[in-house]
């Protein structure tokens, strides 16, 4: 890094630490701005209790030439049964952006479908104008290593903190995407010592709309459907989408597999902000969150200290305005780093988090906020000292003020110490580093492997998150042992080393006795079966290696054009799901078992293409080069047993009530480019009870979804009124991914006998994680019996060991090992008969404590020796039953493979000959 001269000379007197604390506007000091008169009187009219607004929120400058909300939207925020579509808003921000030399407005992207991902600056016009320069200061302080204490503390005296605020990542919350547009009014225009001391000496950042996408379809939906609403007992619920593929787990996408998070995640990454807050709705009346137990801890100190710091001033601040039902301490905690806003404190910044109470759209209404049961939330503690009421009427208008009073208080605190905050910043960054020379893991190294496409995705998803890789250039000698050149490296001694370790070691859970709101394991070297070793030598610290910036692996035609045959050699990769599909005008066969071509052996489950076919070698290297595949030249067709790999017609099958775990599997389908119809109860119940699924389909995936079989059956409940998801010129967002006239009601059981006719006549249905329950319940694998645990059984996303039972099942071609690591999901605990067991259990869970690989599972000793996987025989067809879910949120990548293999080969699968019964082990 370079400093200027003036710099070096300019170090800022310590006296701006010490501003006085400013009062909440004196009305005398605001005469001198024209107020909107028309705006005080509303706002008070729609907030519904008198102590539910603040001195900070109960009235908005009028300034000539820039334009308010009402200007550019005709309504002002808050005003009941108004949301607002995310062109409008974006309209608006760009109109005043276009007014006010203290606003920016910076496009990062765009939306699955195509609407453009924002983000909004504002803060003084100074400070507007060198937006760069700041911006520099903190990928200075981000990563310390090229800077001395000094030169740090001579930028700290120049910099500003980024404040950066998220809105609308959850759809159904509507409430911020509305406020932010005010605050932001407020915070270019209002001329008061509390928005002047902010828009002087911090920068905030806004993400108007997380989720753009949803944001639209949600909107349209609360018009179609929800505007005449008046209260709980008659809440039409939700669209069946938010964004393409999921709904709340855009906060729980740890590989930022969607585009529009990755979106979030490229900008944060260039502009470091030291705070990010993201902007939930649901509990009672403002929650802002504090970083409970259990706490992860590998994160710096520090950020334990910040976050009661900001939460315990808000909430005080907002009881001395008389608010009632702010609180902090009680909700969500530190444990998993999957949230979209932690990519903050992972990245040594600090997370902040509110939930306000919301009524999933503008309506005003009464709202029962205690259980009929105990207080629930409003009970009074120690961390609620001001609890909510029980019972409540609530308005939009009440949302906004309880939100834009907590977010200005968060700010105000941040413009009296923006110094702390930077400091803290630079310190935490400065740790993550030192911690890496001083504490083992120094680092942990991924060997090359046969499945190098495994790898691929570790690293990239790696790199993404900005954590530094590197190649060996030599071999290098380790207490673990000799890794040779080209093995992949992570030292622990870099600003993101902290990250490195989250992501790649162990979770060892503090508490059996604490629970938590996500996940408890994630570690990526299980989850995507690529082995990775945990260096404890310190000399990896200085293993000589070159910088990955992006790893591709170039697949290779071994074997020229003369051959007969080529054969794609099956390591585990999931790339060869895509080759099938991308070959689709080829033959193509696997073979049975295992054999050799000179020195090259040739697992179980490979692809052979015959030569002979046209243009059989050029689409053969085309699609091995790209897909990181290797291909070798036979000189004849294998002798060994195959089978033809006929490609198959294959639907995914939705519910409109559970679109989420399907929409994780749809996601996958797409980026693995495997062809498939969604299909919903329209088309299972087509013709009068006359669907043949049998006629169109070969294969249907039920993925997991509801949490039964009956959820699966008869999904969401009819409403007062048919609820249409079909498009039309008003609801241009609806009718996508499919359309229905009235997505209540489910297949029910004539839908459940469609699928019984579609396995007797000799289709192939997989179903995965609780959909597992409907196969056994609802008569199409009528001898299995589907449990669940006792109460005390907790399983919060582990990671457990599977053993495979038959591993010369198609469903395991490309797994090396007997024992494999894959994420426990909850699945029904399932018995198989004695007598059926040795042909039918593929897979079981060991389910001893040594069997739990990373997270928690409390109670492991009741999925002892429980089916994992099931291969039922029905008819002319069969089902498999899956207690795991192999395709979970981008993240188990090294289950997928059984998965794409019961499809590859779902007409080559044959149930082992029938022995005598003596494996009783297997329940
Ligand atoms: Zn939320």
């Amino acid at each position: 890094m370079r400093f200027s001269p003036s710099i070096r000379r300019c170090l800022l007197p310590i006296s701006i630490l010490i501003l006085s604390i400013c009062p909440p506007v004196p009305a005398q000091q605001r005469q001198a701005q024209q107020m909107d008169e028309d705006f005080a009187k509303s706002v008070k009219e729609w907030t519904t209790r008198p102590e539910f607004i603040s001195p900070l929120v109960d009235h908005l400058p009028k300034v000539a030439g820039v334009p308010s909300p009402k200007d550019a939207l005709g309504y002002h925020i808050g005003t009941p049964k108004k949301l607002t579509r995310t062109a409008e808003i974006y309209k608006y921000y760009r109109e005043l952006a276009s007014k006010s030399p203290r606003v920016k407005v910076i496009n990062i992207g765009q939306t699955d479908e195509g609407r453009e991902c924002l983000v909004v600056v504002v803060a003084n016009e100074e400070t507007v104008k060198n937006i760069d320069t700041y911006r520099g200061y903190l990928a200075h302080l981000g990563d310390p290593r090229k800077m001395t204490e000094a030169q740090a503390q001579e930028v700290i005296a120049r910099a500003k903190p980024i404040y950066h605020l998220i809105g609308g990542l959850h759809s159904g919350e509507t409430g911020p995407p509305e406020m932010l547009m005010e605050l932001t009014y407020r915070l270019a225009v209002e001329d008061s010592p509390i928005i002047n001391t902010i828009r002087d000496n911090v920068i905030v950042t806004i993400t108007p709309v997380a989720e753009p996408d949803g944001r639209d379809r949600y909107v349209d939906w609360y018009y179609r459907h929800k505007i005449d609403e008046t209260g709980e007992q008659d809440s039409m619920g939700g669209p069946p989408y938010w964004g393409k593929y999921i709904f709340h787990d855009n906060n729980r996408d740890i590989n930022y597999s969607q585009v529009t998070m990755r979106n979030l995640l490229e900008w944060y990454l260039q502009w470091r902000p030291p705070i990010m807050h993201d902007l939930h709705e649901s509990v009672p009346f403002l929650y802002t969150f504090s970083g409970q137990s259990p706490q992860q801890p590998a994160l710096d100190p520090i950020l334990y200290g910040e976050l009661p710091w900001f939460s315990n001033f808000e909430m005080s601040q907002m009881i001395k305005y008389g608010m009632p039902g702010v609180w902090t301490h009680g909700f969500v905690d530190m444990w998993s780093p999957g949230y979209l806003a932690f990519m903050s404190s992972n990245h040594n910044g600090m997370i902040r988090m509110y939930e306000t109470f919301g009524n999933g759209g503008a309506n005003t209404m009464k709202r029962k906020v205690a259980p009929p049961e105990g207080a629930g939330q409003t009970s009074r503690e120690w961390y609620r000292p001001s609890p909510p009421y029980k019972e409540v009427e609530w308005s939009m208008r009440n949302n906004t003020n309880f939100m834009e009073t907590g977010v200005l208080s968060a700010l105000q605190l941040t413009s009296q110490f923006p110094k702390v905050v930077l400091e803290n910043f630079y310190k935490k960054s400065r740790n993550s580093i030192e911690d890496g020379k001083m504490n083992a893991p120094y680092g942990f190294i991924i060997p090359t492997q046969a499945n190098m496409t495994g790898v691929q995705f570790v690293v990239n998803t790696l790199r993404l998150q900005g954590i530094e890789v590197g190649r060996l250039t030599g071999e290098v000698k380790l207490k673990e042992g000799s890794f040779p050149a080209d093995s992949f490296v992570i030292k622990r001694d870099q600003p993101y080393g902290r990250l490195a370790k989250i992501l790649l070691e162990k979770q060892n859970f503090p508490d059996q006795n604490l629970r938590t709101y996500d996940d408890t394991g994630w570690t990526m070297g299980l989850t995507t079966n690529t082995p990775v070793v945990e260096i404890a030598d310190k000399a990896i610290l200085n293993a000589p290696v070159a910088p990955v910036d992006r790893l591709e692996i170039k697949g290779e035609m071994k074997g020229g054009q003369g051959a007969a045959a080529y054969a794609i050699g099956n390591h585990g990769s999931n790339n060869l799901i895509t080759l099938r599909f991308r070959l689709k005008d080829l033959k193509v066969q696997a073979n049975e078992l295992s054999f050799k071509s000179g020195d090259a052996e040739v697992p179980a489950g490979s692809l052979i293409v015959a030569a002979n076919q046209p243009d059989a070698y050029n689409k053969v290297k085309a699609a091995v080069e790209s897909l990181g595949l290797t291909a070798i030249a036979l000189t004849s067709m294998p002798a060994t047993p195959m089978h033809e790999v006929d490609m198959p017609r294959l639907a995914i099958y939705s519910t409109w009530g559970n679109t989420q775990e399907v929409g994780w599997v749809r996601h996958a389908f797409d980026k693995f480019e495997v062809d498939y119809d969604l299909i919903y109860k329209e088309r299972v119940l087509q013709s009068k009870g006359q669907g043949n699924l049998r006629d169109a389909y070969d294969v249907i995936v039920i993925p997991n979804q509801g949490r039964s079989a009956k959820g699966l059956v008869f999904d969401r409940e009819p409403a007062r009124k048919p609820l249409a998801y079909t498009k039309s010129d008003q609801f241009k967002s609806h009718g996508m991914y499919g359309e229905s006239e009235d997505i209540t009601g489910g297949m029910g059981l004539k839908g459940a006998l469609e699928f019984q006719r579609f396995v007797e006549a000799g289709g192939l249905l997989v179903t995965l994680g609780h959909a597992s329950f409907f196969p056994p319940e609802f008569g199409l694998a009528r001898k299995i019996e589907a449990g669940r645990p006792s109460p005390q059984f907790y399983a919060p996303g582990p990671i457990v060991e599977a053993e495979i039972l038959q591993p010369s099942h198609p469903i395991f071609y490309g797994y090396a090992q007997k024992m494999i690591p894959v994420r426990y999901a909850n699945g029904p605990l399932l018995t198989v008969p004695e007598r059926d067991r040795e042909q039918q259990v593929l897979m079981r869970f060991p389910g001893s404590d040594k069997s739990v690989l990373s997270g928690l599972m409390r109670g492991v000793a009741e999925t002892r020796n429980r089916p994992a996987i099931v291969d039922v025989p029905t008819g002319e067809g069969r089902v498999i039953l899956f207690a795991t879910n192999p395709c979970y949120r981008w993240q188990n990548h090294g289950e997928f493979a059984m998965l794409f293999n019961t499809i590859l080969h779902h007409n080559d699968i044959k149930t082992i000959e029938k022995k005598p019964a003596q494996n009783a082990e297997v329940k």
